[in-house]
């Protein structure tokens, strides 16, 4: 089977998996690979708030691409393959472990508003916490306890993603400083992938300007979704500047990624 040249599936015959709120995914053109397609619907207080954004799902599908070919080329396992065309992308079908990890390293948003916090103070040092994905519960935060004790993944998976969080936290830090944006926090999600009878824990879903907090280094402007929840209008804009940044993006037009772009002082 090969991966990175994959049969075309005409849109028309594809078989719809999943809906989500910001992505679709299809069936994919080999056994074991699923389609996952950026819309450009943002969403925020579990879909209270519902807006089309035109250009968003076409600034993920880059971004994230961008960071998932990164990890992998560190040797972080993802199940990212290639990017097929402006609005998709070909992964490997995981089993989505439903917990989403949040990594923060500065206070900001639920952390700051729960522990009184004051937004942009450093931390200690990186906190991770567990969500329980169920939008009918709004995501609760859960323990390791819970985690285990409702059978949501092994002590030995919680160890896995563990070590994939700091590692991609530590990556991540470091390509957006660079670049003059500090990452405030962000949220991942791992799947399992099973490769005949191994299964290895790898890191799924999307990273981009929907799923981290991206400030500024210099004016603590905002470059995510904060912008759409936070009702401060240019959520296109400020992504467009984290793609540019990144080298993903020239002043007008898409183009092949670059590299990282290093900001004058
Ligand atoms: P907070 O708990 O402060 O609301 O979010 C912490 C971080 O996780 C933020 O970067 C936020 O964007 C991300 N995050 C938390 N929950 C979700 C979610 O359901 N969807 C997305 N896209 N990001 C989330």
């Amino acid at each position: 089977m090969d991966f990175q040249n994959p049969r075309y599936t005409p849109m028309s015959r594809r078989r719809k998996i999943y809906e989500g709120k910001a992505k679709t995914l299809y069936e994919g053109p080999e056994p074991g690979t699923i389609i996952q397609h950026f819309k450009d619907d943002a969403t925020a207080f579990n879909a209270k708030k519902h807006e089309i954004l035109d250009g968003k799902g076409v600034l993920n599908n880059r971004i994230s691409e961008f960071m998932f070919q990164k990890l992998n080329e560190i040797g972080v396992p993802t199940h990212f393959i290639k990017r097929l065309n402006m609005r998709e992308q070909l992964v490997r079908e995981v089993e989505i472990i439903p917990i989403e990890v949040v990594i923060r390293n500065v206070a900001a948003g639920s952390l700051a508003s729960r522990l009184g916090i004051e937004e942009g103070t450093q931390l200690p040092r990186s906190i991770i916490e567990f969500y329980y994905k169920n939008d009918q519960l709004n995501d609760p935060m859960v323990s390791e306890e819970h985690i285990t004790a409702f059978g949501w993944a092994t002590t030995q998976e919680i160890d896995d993603v563990i070590a994939l969080a700091i590692r991609v936290n530590d990556f991540l830090t470091g390509l957006f400083l660079g670049v003059g944006i500090r990452l405030v926090d962000f949220k991942m999600e791992c799947g399992r992938l099973w490769e005949n009878d191994m299964m290895r824990v790898v890191v799924a879903d999307e990273i981009s300007p929907d799923s981290c907090r991206l400030w500024d280094m210099k004016t603590n402007e905002k470059l995510d979704k904060d912008r759409f929840r936070r009702d401060l209008g240019g959520l296109i804009e400020a992504y467009t500047e984290v793609a540019k940044r990144l080298g993903i993006m020239t002043e007008n037009e898409p183009l092949q990624g670059t590299g990282p772009v290093l900001v004058k002082s």
